[in-house]
């Protein structure tokens, strides 16, 4: 389903510090896969209940206390209560539920399907698709649908915030086209481009990948994306693809590795790019199968960093989530139907 390019060799001489950065990778992939997450009956006995939910949500959204969304004020009082909970602003007179202003807003879900929604998508491994979710649920596909691409929304808003700094490997890759008969390698039709970039600790450790959907490889291209998602300053390593140079309009420096005769999976430069990828195409082929590549690649791409930067935390993952829902403004179906989201 996924398709990247890196042409380009390294230093031979590179291979003992691969040879441990390897060892190292494994034993970090067995602290992300053993760490406990939060188990089902601990799941269901915290948010069985609509009860258990609004109480949770009011604390997730106000952990002080309930403060007006309008004037800022505390002083308030309680018209209705439960997971219907209506709160109205004494010196305003503004009246707020517990879901206004949130990605819950409109919803005719109980708060205990979205929780439940929440926990699922968190402890997936490879991310869950709405025909999973829709069974899991029991409600309807397209109520699935929608939960589904909100929560997926509410990520991608998390994910926009941060921008990738230090060293950065970076690469070209496709979404989707592999079996569209389209010819293979860069310029193939029906493919959505995209960068795949990964900061880098000191000692060559992955820290946070962005995946972007672009335009195109181009020097424009390129320019935009690093203005948007590199903190000037950066080292941007890259294979030898011309457009590659453009970050350096962004203040950060460019160091291409340009040789020939190795595929970039072999390359110690691009280990961890090519692991964000691996995963990546795992978590699209087993859970997504296909979606509208084009319309909601970056959505897609967004909920799978989500997750990825946030692998060391699966015990907290699902109130993590829970926030973004929460910071993340209502939109309504039809805009997450038409909108791709730009992160
Ligand atoms: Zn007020």
């Amino acid at each position: 389903m996924i398709v990247s390019q890196a042409h380009v060799v390294s230093d031979p001489g590179a291979y003992a510090a691969f040879q441990i950065i390897l060892e190292d990778s494994a034993m970090a992939m067995n602290r992300i896969q053993f760490q406990p997450g939060l188990s089902m009956p601990e799941f269901f006995h915290r948010y069985g209940s609509e009860s258990q939910c609004a109480a949770a949500l009011e604390k997730a959204r106000w952990p002080s206390g309930f403060r007006c969304p309008r004037c800022g004020a505390v002083a308030h009082c309680v018209l209705r209560g439960g997971s219907q909970k209506v709160f109205q602003c004494n010196p305003c007179r503004h009246q707020t539920s517990l879901i206004a202003g949130t990605v819950f807003q409109g919803t005719k879900l109980g708060l205990s399907v979205w929780f439940l929604a929440i926990y699922l998508i968190s402890q997936a491994k490879t991310g869950l698709s709405a025909l999973a979710l829709k069974r899991q649920l029991g409600v309807s596909y397209p109520s699935a649908w929608l939960i589904h691409h909100k929560l997926m929304q509410a990520m991608a808003e998390r994910e926009a915030r941060y921008v990738l700094a230090g060293q950065v490997q970076v690469d070209d890759a496709y979404l989707g086209g592999e079996r569209s008969g389209g010819k293979v390698g860069r310029g193939s039709e029906n493919k959505v481009p995209l960068l795949a970039a990964v900061s880098l600790s000191e000692d060559g450790h992955p820290l946070r990948t962005k995946l972007t959907p672009v335009p195109g490889f181009t020097l424009k291209a390129i320019a935009q994306w690093a203005q948007a998602h590199i903190a000037p300053g950066s080292t941007v390593f890259s294979d030898g693809l011309a457009c590659f140079s453009a970050v350096t309009e962004s203040g950060c420096a460019h160091q291409p590795t340009v040789v020939a005769g190795r595929k970039p999976k072999e390359l110690p430069e691009f280990l961890w790019i090519n692991t964000v990828l691996g995963n990546l195409k795992t978590s699209l082929t087993g859970s997504y199968h296909a979606f509208d590549f084009r319309k909601y690649a970056a959505r897609y791409l967004a909920a799978f960093t989500y997750r990825f930067n946030r692998r060391f935390d699966l015990s907290t993952l699902h109130t993590r989530l829970l926030i973004a829902a929460i910071a993340c403004a209502p939109h309504p179906p039809r805009s997450i139907r038409l909108a791709e989201v730009h992160c």
